[in-house]
């Protein structure tokens, strides 16, 4: 049977911590990084360790 080795990230939704809306639009992967809200401006730092939610 073959293996799949990557899978295409098509969007990337995260909740603001601060204001708790949805930025959109990330086509690199933002762990470990820092995201500007686009609705607040506040500034936050999306952990290494953030898990991938499917549902
Ligand atoms: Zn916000």
């Amino acid at each position: 049977m073959k293996e799949v080795q990557v899978i295409f990230v098509r969007e990337i939704q995260i909740h603001c911590p601060y204001c708790g809306k949805i930025t959109l639009g990330y086509y690199e992967d933002p762990r470990g990084k820092m995201i500007e809200c686009e609705y607040c401006e506040n500034t936050f730092i999306v952990s290494k360790s953030t898990s991938l939610d499917f549902s």
